[in-house]
C-alpha cells in the first residue's frame, strides 16, 4: 500500500525531489470504518500552497506526512451500513492508495450521472469554481465580452463554455496553438490568444475584445492580467480566482499597479475561494450536470495512468501539460 508523503518544502518551482513514496501498512477496519480504494486522484494548483507554510487559507501539508486532496475512491470493504461495499464516494483524502476511513466528510456519487471522474473537475471543485466566480462575481449579461485566463484548464474551459450559454462574447487566453484551436474549434470561444507567441499582449487582446472588457475571470495574474486590465471598460468586473503565474515565486510579485484603472473604468475586483460557497453547490451543481447531460457544456480531461505518477501530474501543471483536469487514475472500479 504506497502513500505519498511530502518530503521537503519546495524553493521556488517544485520537484519531484519534494515527494517520498513509502509503504504503509493498512490496519485492520474498526467498527464503523470503511476500507477505500482510490480509483482517481486529483492534482490541483492550490496544492502548491499547501506544500510552502505561508499563511494561507488552507493549512499547509506537514513534512513527512501524507499529501491529501480530492480523491475518487471504491468501499472495498465495510464496518457500516452508511457505506456498503461496492460504493464510489468523493473525499479529501490522503494520496494513499488504500485509505481506512471513518465515513465522516465522505461523499456518495451515483454512477449512473456521469463517469467517476467528472465528480473531480466538471462537476466537482473546479466546475464549481468556474460557475460561482463567473456568474457571482463576473455577473456576465448578455452581449458582454467576457475575457479568461489559463482559458484551457479544468476552471477555463467551463467558465468559457457558461459564458457562451449566457449569450456572451468570450475570449480565452491559454499558452499553446493546440490549446487555443481546442478552445474555439470544440468549444466555441470566440477568440483566443497564445500568451506564449503573442507579441503585444496588450494589442492581441485589443483585437480580440473590440467592443473591450467587461468581465475578466484571471486564473493566472501577472502580465497577461495587466494587459487585460489596459482593456477593460466602465463597470467592468473582475473575479480573482487563481495566480498561478506566482504560485512558484520566491519574491513578493511587482508589477504595474492597477488601482487607477480600477478607478477610472469604476471597476470592481474581487478574489474568491470557492468553498465559502457552500450554500450554492447544490444548485450550482444541478445545473453543471444538466448542461453536461443536454451536451451544452462540454468536457476535457488529461489522466494519467498509475499512482507512481501523481506527482509527476501535479508538477505538469506549472509547465501546462494539461488541457482541462488533470487527474492521475489510480486503479479500475
Ligand atoms: P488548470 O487546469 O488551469 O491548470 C493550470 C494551468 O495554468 C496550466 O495548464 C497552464 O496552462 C497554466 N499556467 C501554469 N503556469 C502559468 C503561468 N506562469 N502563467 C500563465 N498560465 C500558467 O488548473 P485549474 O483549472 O484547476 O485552476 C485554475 C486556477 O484557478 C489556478 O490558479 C487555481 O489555483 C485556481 N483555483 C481557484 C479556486 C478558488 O476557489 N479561488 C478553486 C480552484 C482553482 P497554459 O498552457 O495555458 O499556460
Amino acid at each position: 500500500n504506497k502513500t505519498i508523503l511530502l518530503a521537503s518544502r519546495p524553493q521556488g518551482t517544485p520537484t519531484l525531489d519534494n515527494f517520498k513514496f513509502e509503504e504503509r501498512e493498512v490496519p485492520a477496519l474498526q467498527e464503523g470504518q470503511v476500507l477505500l480504494k482510490a480509483l482517481y486522484v486529483s492534482v490541483d494548483p492550490y496544492m502548491r500552497g499547501r506544500m510552502s507554510d505561508a499563511d494561507s487559507y488552507v493549512a499547509p501539508y506537514k513534512v513527512g506526512e501524507p499529501i491529501s486532496g480530492g480523491i475518487v475512491a471504491e468501499v472495498v470493504e465495510s464496518n457500516t451500513d452508511q457505506f456498503p461495499k461496492g460504493t464510489v464516494v468523493l473525499g479529501n483524502l490522503p494520496w494513499q492508495q488504500y485509505i481506512v476511513h471513518h465515513g465522516n466528510g465522505l461523499r456518495k456519487i451515483n454512477p449512473a450521472i456521469a463517469p467517476l471522474s467528472y465528480h473531480l473537475g466538471i462537476l466537482g471543485m473546479p466546475g464549481l469554481t468556474a460557475y460561482i466566480g463567473l456568474l457571482h462575481i463576473g455577473a456576465p449579461k448578455a452581449g458582454d465580452t467576457v475575457v479568461v485566463s489559463g482559458a484551457a484548464g479544468a476552471v477555463g474551459t467551463v467558465v468559457g463554455q457558461i459564458a457562451k450559454l449566457k449569450g456572451c462574447r468570450v475570449v480565452g487566453i491559454a499558452g499553446s496553438d493546440d490549446k487555443t484551436s481546442y478552445l474555439k474549434q470544440e468549444l466555441g470561444f470566440d477568440a483566443t490568444i497564445n500568451y506564449k507567441t503573442a507579441t503585444d499582449l496588450k494589442a492581441a487582446i485589443k483585437e480580440a475584445c473590440p467592443d473591450g472588457v467587461d468581465v475578466y475571470f484571471d486564473n493566472v495574474g501577472g502580465e497577461i492580467s495587466d494587459a487585460v486590465y489596459l482593456n477593460l471598460n466602465n463597470f467592468s468586473r473582475i473575479a480573482i480566482c487563481g495566480q498561478i503565474a506566482y504560485y512558484n515565486s520566491t519574491s513578493v510579485p511587482t508589477g504595474m499597479r492597477v488601482e487607477p484603472i480600477l478607478l477610472k473604468r469604476k471597476a470592481m475586483m474581487k478574489g474568491f475561494i470557492v468553498s465559502d460557497y457552500a450554500a450554492d453547490f447544490e444548485s450550482a451543481a444541478e445545473d453543471l450536470a444538466k448542461w453536461v447531460q443536454e451536451g451544452k457544456l462540454q468536457y476535457q480531461e488529461t489522466i494519467m495512468e498509475g499512482f507512481d505518477n501523481i506527482p509527476t501530474a501535479f508538477l505538469g501543471l506549472f509547465s501546462g501539460q494539461n488541457t482541462g483536469k488533470q487527474l492521475v487514475k489510480v486503479a479500475a472500479r
